[in-house]
């Protein structure tokens, strides 16, 4: 296999600066990971500090409006709110055995920020965050909750001020301080190996699922659904899944607002592959092949391209690609509301929106996972203000 080659997708390219500091990467993560000590450094981490494992949910009442059997996985109640925290701290552990002092990185929503200065904190690395200006504006509570758990917030003012720009100035940083520096990417994009890692990470969902829809159901679901964009909580759960061809595999990504939905999101729809951050990943560009700025009401999903593996499986077929309309996405956070008692964050709410509005694509005894992929705390003013101006 090249070097972190997913088909025509991933592969790095960077400058000649970071090209030794990536491949030197690889060799750490290669070199650590499998060790019985680092993994029961990280296991203990996901249990104690963590939650792990989380739990599969049968959700009976959202079954009944779906009509098929649908199983919750609770990333929501990972510490932190979001399946962020299994990739930031198996980073951070890396970051700290190859004897690293700093973390830096990039946020839009601010939940990986949060997760990164909560896994630096844990492992003893001071933690930069380097986020858009307009980004800082809009994410006030997260700002603040990074700040008090001892982050340096840096805005980013090139550009729009918006994620694209923060990874383009993280990358440039990192250029001038590898070696005492780690940049910590948050989803499974960005130059190998940093892909293949965070894919390692996140994968500890899919591994759960496995056993615990083995020991509710006796065999593997039908499907699994995820909402996405870098790819990270979708690849986690499909990862153990990806060679049985009886597992179908949804990931749906943001449809923006419906009477604008050429500008949305949804880089399975609207893109096309290209270099963007490092590699080769299905991107939303401009006739001049630049980056296109795009919509979503879900400041998680907005990131403009899709991960190289993530891409290859919609490539080959694998993987359906679908999207939600933010209309749907915020219907979607009501129903779940009403019918589970549980507030979804407006990612998560794509999936289970794509889920209410394709109800022909699951039979009435086929059992569905759904990637809960985090709550609706960090939503609620936006879901608040959104029913607000409807009524
Ligand atoms: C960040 C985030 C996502 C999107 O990131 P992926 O890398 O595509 O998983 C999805 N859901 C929640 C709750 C998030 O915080």
């Amino acid at each position: 296999m090249k070097r972190g080659k997913f088909g025509k997708f991933g592969g790095l390219f960077v400058n000649e600066i970071l090209m030794p500091v990536l491949i030197s990467l690889e060799e750490a993560f290669e070199e650590y990971y499998p060790t019985s000590e680092f993994q029961e450094e990280l296991n203990g981490l996901l249990k104690d500090y963590g939650g792990r494992p989380t739990p599969l949910y049968f959700a009976r009442r959202f079954s009944d409006l779906v009509g098929c059997k649908v199983y919750l996985k609770r990333e929501d109640l990972l510490c932190g709110g979001s399946h962020k925290l299994n990739n930031t701290l198996g980073q951070a552990l890396l970051a700290k055995k190859m004897g690293k002092s700093r973390l830096i990185t990039e946020t839009a929503a601010g939940m990986h920020g949060v997760a990164t200065v909560m896994a630096g904190n844990v492992c003893d690395l001071e933690t930069e965050v380097f986020m858009g200006s307009q980004d800082i504006k809009r994410q006030a509570s997260n700002v603040k909750k990074m700040r008090l758990l001892g982050a340096k917030v840096t805005p980013v003012n090139i550009g729009k001020g918006v994620l694209k720009d923060a990874v383009s100035d993280t990358l440039r940083e990192w250029t001038s301080c590898s070696e005492s520096t780690y940049y910590l990417i948050g989803s499974t994009v960005g130059p190998h190996p940093f892909p293949e890692m965070v894919a390692t990470f996140q994968s500890v969902i899919g591994r759960e699922i496995k056993e615990q829809i083995l020991d509710k159901e006796g065999s593997p679901p039908d499907a699994i659904v995820a909402c996405g964009s870098g790819g990270s909580n979708a690849i986690g759960a499909f990862r153990p899944f990806i060679e049985n061809d009886d597992v179908r595999l949804y990931f749906v990504e943001g449809g923006g607002d419906r009477l604008d939905a050429d500008n949305s999101a949804a880089a399975f729809r609207l893109g096309r592959p290209g270099v963007i951050h490092g590699a080769i990943m299905q991107s939303l560009q401009d006739e001049d092949g630049q980056i296109k700025p795009s919509k979503t009401r879900s400041a998680g999903l907005n990131y403009p391209a899709r991960g190289p593996e993530i891409s290859n499986l919609y490539d080959t077929g694998r993987m359906k690609a679908c999207y939600a309309f933010d209309e749907e996405v915020f219907e979607a956070v009501k129903v779940m509301a009403r019918a589970e008692g549980l507030i979804p964050a407006l990612e998560t709410a794509h999936a289970i929106g794509y889920m209410l509005g394709h109800k022909e694509e699951f039979d009435k005894d086929e059992v569905v996972v759904l990637n809960y992929s985090g709550r609706g705390d960090k939503d609620l003013d936006a879901i608040l203000r959104y029913f607000e101006n409807e009524d």
